[in-house]
């Protein structure tokens, strides 16, 4: 199918991924955004080989962008939280390039989110536009938005991430699940930590429990990303995001190495936030709406693939769809190719063991969703 008026919900990494790739493969396509900006906030993406093959494959400015705006950790380490001992050393730079042919590249999350959104002509992303509920009709899906205006598409893209209400129309409402589990992120100016060992590497300090790591990477050109994570039986926090302290996160990993804890002391502002996951969808479609992303298969940060898998789906369904002559049976190959590994990944990413010691990264990092095989 080509010339399809497409509606996408959520102006995320999925969101607009899908935007540019439904347009290139000839269709009209409207973004309908909630918030009516995007903001700057202490985020990073670290984009892995496969993340980075689907976003180079939408042609255009992307791949340029994110190459020069991106940092590049040379290798990826896991060393042991109390002794330091290196349990796996994977290199990335040069050489993941060379295997996957894409490099891993970690970016301001606004940053990645510029590059997208200028690969959209003026007018294609609505700002401002929350979605309240969609309803199936004759003449196409019609959107309603919490400023009581109005829409309609031909297919409907659900791309608004974990508390998805397109998912919720599919579905049924339902709450997404407190891991147990609270997260801290600090970003570092580089020259303030320059001096300290494996700061141009990404290391993941791993703790004494599965839910206690401390995760550092260099971030874009000149800075540094802190990520750490530590178990707590409850969140009562009204926001997902508060700010952190450093006394807390210094008193939290005391006992880590010191070289893990060296990066720490030299953190400025701390954001806290609680992780959040949902099970496996029991489906990701209707007759003319889909789902991609956090919205149908959110997970732990820990293998990094959240931002990577909805990139992932959106090619898939774009190409999906274009190859297909209905949009029902286009979402049944997309389930069918993608759910799979989605749900690998979830489940692996929750257990959070991925390449504690040696290990082999490929089968995530060398997929293509450019041309893995969609026929039915
Ligand atoms: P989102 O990014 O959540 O975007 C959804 C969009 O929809 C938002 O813009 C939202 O405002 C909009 N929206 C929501 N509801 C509505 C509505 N009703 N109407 C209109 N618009 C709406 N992934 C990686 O690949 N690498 C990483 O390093 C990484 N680190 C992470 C660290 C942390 C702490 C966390 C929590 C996640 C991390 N992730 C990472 C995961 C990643 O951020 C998400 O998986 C990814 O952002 C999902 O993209 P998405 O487009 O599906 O949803």
């Amino acid at each position: 199918m080509k010339n399809l008026d497409v509606a996408v919900v959520g102006a995320g990494v999925g969101g607009l991924t899908a935007a540019i790739a439904m347009r290139r493969l000839g269709n009209r396509v409207s973004v309908y955004e909630q918030s009516s900006g995007f903001s700057r906030v202490g985020a990073d993406i670290n984009l892995t080989p496969n993340a980075v093959r689907a976003l180079d494959g939408l042609g255009g400015g992307v791949a340029e962008w994110i190459r020069a705006n991106g940092g590049r950790p040379q290798f990826r380490l896991s060393r042991m939280w109390d002794t330091g001992e290196e349990t796996s050393r994977i290199e990335l730079g040069a050489d993941a390039e060379q295997r996957y042919g894409s490099p891993q590249l970690t970016l301001h999350r606004a940053d990645l989110m510029t590059a997208l959104e200028s690969e959209l002509p003026d007018g294609v992303v609505e700002l401002g536009k929350r979605l309240e509920n969609i309803v199936d009709g004759p003449g196409g899906v019609r959107l309603r938005f919490s400023d009581g205006s109005e829409a309609t598409a031909a297919v409907v893209i659900g791309a608004d991430g974990i508390h998805s209400r397109v998912r919720e129309a599919l579905l049924g409402a339902d709450s997404p699940e407190f891991t147990g589990i609270v997260a801290f992120r600090a970003v570092v100016p580089a020259d303030r930590v320059g001096d300290l060992v494996n700061a141009d590497c990404f290391i993941k300090w791993w703790g004494p429990d599965l839910s206690t790591q401390i995760v550092t990477f260099p971030l874009g050109l000149d800075e540094v990303f802190v990520f750490a994570t530590v178990g707590q039986p409850e969140w009562t926090e009204e926001s997902w995001s508060t700010p952190g302290s450093i006394a807390e996160l210094q008193g939290l990993y005391a006992d880590f190495h010191p070289d893990a804890r060296a990066l720490l002391d030299r953190c400025g502002d701390v954001l806290k936030s609680a992780l959040y996951v949902r099970r496996p969808l029991p489906s990701w479609s209707g007759e003319r709406a889909v789902l991609l992303g956090d919205a149908c298969h959110p997970m732990t940060p820990f293998m990094a693939q959240g931002a990577g898998q909805a990139c992932e789906d959106a090619v898939v369904l774009a190409r999906c769809l274009s190859e297909s002559d209905d949009p029902s049976s286009a979402f049944a190959r997309y389930e069918a190719v993608r759910k799979p590994r989605t749900s690998e990944i979830q489940a692996k990413s929750r257990g959070n063991d991925w390449l504690r010691s040696a290990g082999n990264g490929d089968w995530v990092y060398a997929y293509d969703a450019w041309s893995v095989p969609v026929d039915a």
